[in-house]
């Protein structure tokens, strides 16, 4: 393998195959490395694909991406250890227009999506590790693989080797991640006849509904639960913060079976066929564990570049996006004839700054923080309000000025007029 290529790209994820899509198809010669068996035979996700970040480079991917289902109902559920307060949202309108939310499953759409890469002109290998990059000097020249004779070449190497990113560790370009910055996420495919799923949720056809969810499930831990509906299956799962599973000794499993035990699962899930179950870190860092993106000869992108938005669960569309962002950053400078260095690919990071990326990521860059230092929002306000909804919808000859005057009671017993108010601007500051 001693040929030489104007790009390598390092993984074949929604990151690696925008990159390499990108760059074929401004007539570069691309070389995109996948360790699976296949693209997405590694990866796990929940999974909702969010369509814009797509179509901005395959905009007919309607017509041939195999997507589950669009969502046309989002609930936000608030759970204490028996009840729930939540919101829905519910649009059937999605189903007329173009949708603008898929479920998916990784496994087929990677490989679909990396298989458009190739078909514009991408070399991709799989079943191949890429072990070190090869430098000469400062500068990225290439990669090392685990293949016999196996150096590759090229003028840049855009990284998309996900979360864990043992290349950028190993060449310095991203410190070991703390337990703080990562999430761990154990997830659960169940499968159902078709009908049973829609009866259960309310939908027809290509309809789905995602349910997310947060609250006392996750013990005072920082994280999330979710369940999606696909086609025939629906996806359950949970992921908290590595350094509180670690603190609270917990495992994830554990707390993922007292998931599908609560009562508001409970139904929804019965009598499903357990097939899959799998576990994942995500980077939740945010912002501020964002690390240098790029240097003589190299860019990162994906979850490797730490790009999830935890706040709103977005991450493949990141990882979209700073593919094709860092990709269009290469064209733009070998057409220009510029050379690939570390201060001309700069302009990355500058794109990437002025994107709905890095503007969301910055606009959320305090709530970790906020929830890891005021426990009590993961835990004595889901019981608060789940107790207040009691309260208030209970008919028993209580008036209701009275129930209100209680539901007052219960909130200052527990936090006092002055925590309260705190707590409120706290949220403010974090989510404004
Ligand atoms: P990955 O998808 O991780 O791809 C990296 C690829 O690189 C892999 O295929 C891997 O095999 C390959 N690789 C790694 N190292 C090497 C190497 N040395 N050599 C060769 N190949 C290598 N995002 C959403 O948008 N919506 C959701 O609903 C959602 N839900 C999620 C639920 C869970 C449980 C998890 C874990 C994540 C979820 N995410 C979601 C996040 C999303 O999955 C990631 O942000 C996204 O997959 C990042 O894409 P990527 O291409 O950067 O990395």
């Amino acid at each position: 393998m001693k040929e030489r290529f104007d790009a390598i790209v390092v993984g074949a994820g929604p990151a690696g195959s925008a990159a390499a899509l990108t760059l074929a198809r401004g007539g570069r010669k691309v070389l995109q490395i996948e360790r699976g068996e296949y693209p997405g035979s590694k990866n796990v996700q929940g999974a909702i694909l969010y369509a814009d970040s797509l179509q901005k480079l395959i905009p007919n991917f309607r017509d041939e991406a195999p997507l589950e289902r669009h969502l046309i109902e989002q609930r936000l559920w608030i759970l204490d250890d028996r009840s729930y307060l939540g919101s829905t949202f519910r649009s059937p309108a999605a189903s007329e227009a173009e949708p603008d939310r898929y479920t998916i499953l990784r496994a087929q759409f990677d490989k679909w999506f990396a298989k458009k890469a190739e078909e514009a002109g991408v070399l991709l290998i799989c079943e191949t590790t890429v072990l070190d990059l090869l430098r000469e000097g400062k500068r990225v020249v290439g990669v090392r693989t685990d293949r016999e004779d196996g150096e590759v070449y090229a003028d840049v190497v855009i990284l998309a080797d996900g979360v864990n990113s043992v290349l950028a560790r190993k060449a310095g370009i991203r410190p070991e991640l703390g337990a703080g910055e990562v999430a761990l996420a154990v997830k659960e495919v169940l499968f159902y006849p078709q009908e049973t799923l829609e009866d259960r949720f309310g939908i027809q056809g290509e309809e789905g509904v995602a349910i997310e969810m947060v609250g006392k499930i996750t013990r005072g831990m920082v994280g999330t639960a979710f369940l999606y509906t696909n086609k025939e299956s629906l996806a359950v799962g949970i992921g908290c913060l590595l350094s509180d599973f670690r603190r609270e000794k917990i495992p994830p499993y554990v707390l993922l079976e007292r998931l599908k035990e609560h009562p508001a699962l409970r139904p929804l899930l019965r009598d499903g066929e357990m097939k899959e179950y799998t576990a994942h870190l995500i980077p939740e860092g945010g912002y501020r564990s964002i690390p240098k993106l790029s240097g003589d000869g190299w860019l990162i992108v994906g979850d490797a570049g730490m790009f999830v938005n935890s706040v709103h669960r977005e991450g493949s569309n990141l990882a979209m996006e700073t593919g094709r962002i860092a990709a269009e950053t290469v064209l733009e400078l070998k057409e220009a004839g510029a050379p690939l260095t570390e201060s001309n690919l700069r302009l990355y990071r500058r794109r990437l700054e002025s994107s709905f990326v890095m503007k969301d990521l910055r606009k959320y860059r305090h709530v970790h923080e906020v929830l890891e230092n005021n426990r009590h929002f993961l835990t004595t306000y889901p019981e608060l309000v789940n107790r207040a909804a009691e309260t208030l919808l209970r008919v028993d000859g209580v008036d209701k000025r009275a129930k209100e005057r209680e539901i007052a009671r219960s909130f200052r017993k527990r936090r006092s007029y002055r925590g309260l108010l705190s707590d409120a601007v706290k949220l403010w500051r974090a989510f404004r």
